[in-house]
């Protein structure tokens, strides 16, 4: 990683003494921009730590397999976290007092050990760390690629699926924000033409502790907790203060098809004591679940960002089949009346660039013709090829074209660096090219997110 091939105003972290944590088995691909370290669970060095936990690495894969036997307190909200620390034996009175210190430990210092915990009495301590655990994934994989643009391979327990789940997580760093693209099933149940995922049955749904690990395990390893240490060269925000700043559902996976566990996971994320990412910094992203939509807004309360993909349902049936279901009218009307919607409080509508299917002057026309009087962003996104993909991305020519006659309609300008010639990957097909992380995937992730805040 040089600070030469960093975009300019992104902050290389100062670096430090020491070997760098990935040296173990890290190895540097000729040629390529991109770092791939694979972990081994038995062989991890060191890994950012938060301060408050001194006695033990809150590596997201040092901490790994410990305590699968235990449950995880992670991803409880707080009325059910007291509930487990009742079972537990904690004094009814002292219950939810309880959750709130853990609470604040899991979730605003990164704790992993509960014996960090130094406002809880001792013997309290060790009996929590005898029945519960903090412990993170299992990290597979970590790839850094010259930009910033960190991707984790996390494998989670198969909780019925037969055999244990991997899923990516993404970190795009900015100049104002980082941004985490989180998932939130393994696989996915619908089948949009142009999506790598959608070739992929769902396995199954991420449980809530999964999501929020994510976040977790993002913060451990950019040393982002309170008084954590950043590892040696990471691109990072300049502006702004945390290293995570944003998150946006716009990994693997349907989030509405899965509401229960991602709205208790974003309910964790947006817990001002805890994460506390404002909700303004948290996207959903959607393919349409209409009957969703308006719980997303009450229940939740995040940013939406719709898949809209085509200006009619001709094309829309083809490129996203949920469309036969809940067609764009009726997703449109769902808009419309999403809660708290208002020029502040914009839905995103993503596009992806299909050459010769959704990308002439005509559709962009439509486009803006459809989404009149609704506060809107569009973001226009390359579209990223994968084996076998039927389609493929727009010409560049092709891509300005269709952006200038949005901007004209008084959309900012969502295509915002001819890098994009370069770059490859959307999150939606994460999962597909874990061993490499090219240089042209930067685009098409940082098109999908943004101005997925303001
Ligand atoms: N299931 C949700 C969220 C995950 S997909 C949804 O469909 O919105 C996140 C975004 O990536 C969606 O806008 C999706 O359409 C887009 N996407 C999927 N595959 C892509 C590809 N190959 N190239 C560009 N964008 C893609
Ligand atoms: Fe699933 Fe979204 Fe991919 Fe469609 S685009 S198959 S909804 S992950």
């Amino acid at each position: 990683m040089g600070a030469d091939t960093a975009p300019p105003s992104l902050a290389e972290r100062p670096g430090r003494t020491g070997a760098s944590p990935f040296s173990a088995s890290g190895t540097r691909q000729s040629g390529s921009e991109t770092m791939t370290v694979v972990l081994d669970a038995t062989r991890q060095t060191e890994a950012p730590r938060a301060a408050a936990a001194p006695a033990s690495p809150s590596a997201a894969a040092g901490a790994s397999t410990a305590g699968a036997d235990r449950p995880s307190l992670i991803g409880l909200e707080r009325p059910a976290l007291a509930e487990a620390l009742k079972a537990a034996g904690v004094p009814e009175r002292q219950a939810r007092m309880r959750a709130s210190q853990i609470w604040q430990w899991i979730y605003h210092y990164g704790v992993t050990d509960f014996s960090a915990m130094t406002n809880i009495a001792k013997d309290s301590r060790a009996m929590l760390q005898e029945r519960f655990t903090l412990a993170r994934p299992e990290l597979v994989a970590e790839q850094i690629s010259s930009d910033g643009t960190r991707k984790w391979l996390l494998r989670f327990p198969p909780r019925g699926a037969g055999r244990p789940v991997e899923v990516e997580t993404v970190y795009i760093p900015e100049v104002g924000r980082g941004t985490l693209c989180v998932s939130s099933q393994v696989g996915c149940t619908l089948t949009c033409s142009f999506c790598h995922t959608g070739t992929q049955t769902l396995v199954r749904n991420l449980t809530a502790e999964e999501i929020v690990a994510q976040i977790l395990v993002a913060r451990d390893r950019l040393g982002d907790h309170p008084g954590g240490r950043t590892p040696d060269g990471t691109m990072v925000p300049t502006e702004g203060g945390r290293l995570v700043s944003n998150i946006v559902m716009m990994g693997m996976g349907e989030p509405l098809y899965n509401f229960d566990h991602v709205k208790t996971a974003l309910l964790i994320a947006s817990d001002g004591e805890g994460i506390g990412l404002s909700r303004r910094r948290i996207t959903l992203s959607t393919s349409g679940v209409v009957p969703m939509i308006a719980r997303t807004g009450e229940e939740i309360g995040v940013m939406l960002a719709v898949s809209l993909h085509a200006a009619n349902d001709a094309t829309r049936d083809v490129l996203v089949p949920l469309n036969k279901k809940y067609p764009i009218a009726t997703l449109l009307d769902a808009c419309r009346a999403y809660p708290g919607l208002s020029n502040a409080r914009r839905i995103t509508f993503e596009y992806v660039m299909l050459k010769g299917v959704n990308d002439s002057p005509a559709d962009a026309r439509a486009l803006v013709r459809l989404l009149r009087g609704i506060p809107a962003k569009i973001n226009l996104i390359p579209f990223n090829p994968w084996p076998g993909s039927a389609y493929e991305c727009s010409d560049w020519e092709t891509i300005e074209k269709f952006a200038d006659i949005v901007n004209e309609a008084g959309y900012a300008s969502p295509i915002r660096t001819p890098r994009g010639r370069d770059i490859l990957a959307a999150c939606g097909q994460l999962k597909s090219e874990t061993q490499r992380m090219r240089a042209r995937e930067r685009l098409a992730l940082e098109a999908m997110v943004a101005g997925t805040d303001d």
